[in-house]
């Protein structure tokens, strides 16, 4: 690290904000001080009474009005994030077998926690090559269908389509939901943490579930499989229709989620959220494919993810040393994913990204490469 350029960035291309993480990524700060106004209202308080049920209230119907969900699906959250719902669904969701599209680290973390379970067959797995992504294939055998509608990990994007075949469809939307546009009958159960689009904290889960995967939930926990009760939907179920969670939830989460479905609202809903992340992917990937030191990683443009961009660099340019100098000029968290080992950026598009600041962005790194 001792051979970073010093760089440093004029003052009109360093963004009014430097949060461009994936997840955890940009917090409204305009949430953060009404939370801080709640003072002794909120924070503190038991998760059992009106004053945080209400909150969690309003998520659920927030939610509902924001995604256009039909009177018929339900809203249920959990303590743990994404990876606190794989396990849960290993318990209660997948009945004997799954199939998992795995094209990239969090897809194929799901399916291997799925393969290490006892009570479960082998699942089946199909795999991309990074940088793309399979598509589902009916298969009588399987009752579970697991989908990722954005892998974070690589800037992939697939359209979420119910295959033609019996079977709940789960999609971990974790880095979509909130940004990409979904029909609620291509799916079951669209679940995913807050700390990507919603620009919350982590350690929740929240899913959208139709009648067929509240069957499922139903009738798995009243069969005799053992389940630990932290991880069983079934509970989440129950405790959700009480606007609670089973065990402890952190209330800043909460609180910061309901701000940001309000937020999300007033200002358009979905429609307005998926504009604003196809508008800020235009101007990444545009300025991607004129630089001539870099271009898109994924090669087909309707696989580029409209809410994390992965941009390559030309061996001669290590993107490690540009988002090394991007940090030390405050322009944070721009580095690949590591398991990748890929020469390459990866830019959060969110809802709260500001278009112009992904503009200034693109003009630093220019800057930047000019220098090195
Ligand atoms: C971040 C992420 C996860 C993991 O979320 P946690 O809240 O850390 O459990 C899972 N899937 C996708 C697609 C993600 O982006």
């Amino acid at each position: 690290m001792s051979s970073i350029p010093s760089i440093e960035l004029p003052a009109e291309l360093v963004p009014g904000d430097g949060r461009f993480g994936s997840g955890p990524s940009k917090v409204r700060t305009e949430s953060l001080l009404e939370l801080g106004v709640t003072g002794a209202s909120f924070l503190g308080t038991s998760h059992r009474q009106p004053t945080v049920k209400a909150v969690v209230g309003a998520i659920r119907h927030g939610m509902e009005d924001l995604f256009s969900l039909p009177d018929n699906y339900e809203v249920v959250l959990g303590v743990g994030g994404a990876t606190a719902f794989w396990a849960s669904a290993a318990y209660g969701l997948i009945e004997k077998k799954s199939q998992h599209l795995d094209f990239g680290v969090f897809s194929g973390k799901f399916a291997k926690v799925v393969a290490g379970a006892p009570h479960l067959e082998e699942p089946e797995v199909i795999k991309a090559e990074i940088g793309s992504h399979p598509l589902p294939v009916p298969n009588p055998e399987v009752d579970l269908y697991a989908l990722t509608h954005n892998e974070t990990t690589t800037g992939v994007m697939m359209p979420i389509v119910r295959p033609e075949a019996s079977g709940v469809v789960a999609v971990d939307a974790t880095s979509a939901a909130g940004g990409m546009a979904v029909d609620p009958d291509q799916y079951d159960v669209y679940y995913f943490s807050p700390q990507k689009v919603f620009g919350a904290e982590g350690g929740l889960w929240i899913a959208f579930v139709s009648p067929a995967g509240v069957d499922r939930i139903e009738k798995l926990g009243a069969s005799d499989r053992w389940t630990p009760g932290f991880l069983s939907l079934k509970l989440a179920l129950d405790n959700s229709r009480k606007d609670q969670t089973t065990n402890t939830p952190a209330l800043a989460t909460l609180f910061l989620v309901k701000r940001q479905v309000e937020y999300m609202l007033e200002m358009g809903g979905l429609d307005w959220a998926v504009g604003r992340c196809d508008r800020s992917s235009e101007i990444v990937y545009s300025w991607a494919e004129s630089a001539e030191y870099a271009y898109p990683f994924v090669s087909d443009p309707e696989k580029r993810s409209t809410n994390v961009a992965t941009v390559n660099f030309v061996d001669e340019i290590d993107a490690g040393t540009v988002a090394a100098i991007l940090r030390a000029n405050g322009i944070l968290d721009t580095g690949g994913y590591r398991a990748l080992g890929q020469n390459q950026l990866r830019i959060a598009m969110f809802p709260n990204v500001e278009p112009s600041d992904l503009e200034r962005l693109t003009k630093a790194i220019d800057y930047i490469v000019e220098r090195m």
